[in-house]
């Protein structure tokens, strides 16, 4: 295994995980299966947290909002950037700090802004309209919410067109130019207080300069809203920090992004001559590598190519099938065997675009082999779906051989747990 992944490793021909051995797992729990490995996570944190000191790391609950993956993160002193009233929900329960929670999201309802009135949550005001709409309540609630606006920089990263959020045409933020006046507007308005700004302007980002021109960017601004009597208390740039999920990939690490954005930050930050507090939301970055999905063979068939159709797909990760993205796959109970056959490894669902792994070289592929999916941390269980009446799998925590499980597998009951049937169709 690369060294990129010191918590994957190979015995006695088993690929392990936290020091577990993964077939073992696949015996014990069935496939399809996620596994989360504590200690990968924990680094991963203090990597990224080390490399910005001082500065406040909210995790993108989005990546991976599993209960116990929230509270390890809490545990490290994580605060969250949360997308939903959902997010806001699990990480509360987590234990992270509403203190350190700010709200986002482009299209909020009243409903969700209430929410994050009534926990104390700071708010990433994307609209105009919103600001109205939080305004609102905060009066009527006699609270004063504070905000960032969601700006939207217009800078391109080089990254999936599905991923790239802060284009000028991307949905999200205020377009750079009417920032201004939102604060204007804001600084007028009762029950909001501007305190922050903030921007992501996308995911998977391989290449730090795009956030040397956000930063920068956002640093004008800074300096505007400065002068409009506004003190601004944080600078949010948001996550994007890609990884490297193909070996050959050189994915720059927290202290190349920190080398692009910390200085830039502090000579403009004390230029202005104010010091406000960096906030950073790494998702993937936290926990992409932490993850791997187990799914068993259920038959290898020879016709045009060599399909191995296995037991998870893109219900449970999506993201080959939405983002075109590359998943290395490992067979767990051959991890070092000869690479002797070129496969597709496809999914069991019924779409022809549920393909796990194409045209990969594997040792010779039998049913009941496990293959392992590889980084399937970030949007992988996250993104699940019940499609095709399947079940979403359990999840499980190791740490240094300890095995927990930190989500149960639904069953069919969970399919139909919100369906109701009227009573005319019962006796029809
Ligand atoms: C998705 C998202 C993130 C995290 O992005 P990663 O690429 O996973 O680091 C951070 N901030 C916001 C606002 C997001 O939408």
């Amino acid at each position: 295994m690369p060294s990129s992944r010191p918590h994957i490793d190979i015995q006695e021909h088993h690929l392990r995980i936290g020091s577990v051995d993964t077939v073992t797992l696949a015996q014990e729990f069935g496939t399809p299966l996620y596994v989360t490995d504590e200690q990968r996570l924990r680094e991963n944190f203090r990597t990224f947290a080390g490399a910005f000191p001082g500065a406040d790391i909210y995790y993108a609950a989005k990546a991976n909002w599993n209960l116990s993956v929230l509270r390890i993160l809490a545990s490290e002193g994580a605060g969250a950037d949360v997308f939903s009233d959902g997010e806001l929900y699990v990480a509360l329960l987590a234990g992270i700090p509403a203190e350190r929670i700010l709200f986002n999201g482009n299209s909020k309802t009243r409903h969700e802004l209430q929410m994050a009135i009534d926990a104390g949550v700071r708010v990433s005001v994307d609209s105009i309209d919103e600001l109205h709409a939080l305004s609102e309540l905060a009066e009527e609630s006699g609270r004063i919410v504070d905000i960032a606006f969601r700006v939207n920089p217009d800078v391109s990263p080089d990254t999936h067109p599905k991923i790239a959020t802060g284009l000028a045409t991307s949905k999200f933020g205020i377009g750079y130019k009417d920032v201004l006046q939102a604060y204007e507007v804001a600084k007028e308005l009762s029950g909001v207080n501007p305190v922050g700004i903030h921007c992501h302007i996308g995911s998977q980002i391989l290449d730090v300069s795009p956030f040397g021109e956000a930063v920068g960017k956002m640093m004008d601004l800074v300096e505007q809203i400065t002068r409009l009597e506004i003190d601004l208390e944080f600078v949010d740039l948001g996550g994007g920090l890609g990884i490297p999920y193909q070996e050959d990939l050189k994915a720059p690490t927290p202290a190349d992004l920190a080398d692009m954005i910390l200085p830039i930050f502090e000579e403009r930050s004390s230029a202005i001559g104010i010091s406000p507090r960096l906030v950073l939301e790494p998702g993937r970055y936290i926990v992409g590598d932490t993850g791997i999905l187990l799914t068993g063979v259920n038959t290898v068939k020879r016709s045009a190519k060599n399909f191995v159709g296995v037991d998870a797909g893109l219900n449970l990760l999506i993201r080959q099938a939405m983002y075109d993205a590359y998943h290395e796959v490992v067979v767990a109970n051959k991890a070092d065997l000869m690479m002797e056959e070129l496969y597709d490894v496809v999914g069991p669902i019924c779409e022809s675009g549920d393909i796990v792994a194409k045209e990969r070289m594997l040792p010779a592929i039998e049913p009941g082999d496990v293959i392992a999916v590889l980084d399937s941390g970030a949007y992988g269980f996250s993104m699940s779906s019940q499609y095709n009446g399947r079940v979403r799998c359990t999840e499980i925590l190791v740490n240094d051989g300890r095995v927990d499980v930190v989500r149960k597998r639904e069953d069919y009951g969970d399919l139909i747990a919100k369906n109701v049937m009227p009573a005319r169709l019962l006796s029809a």
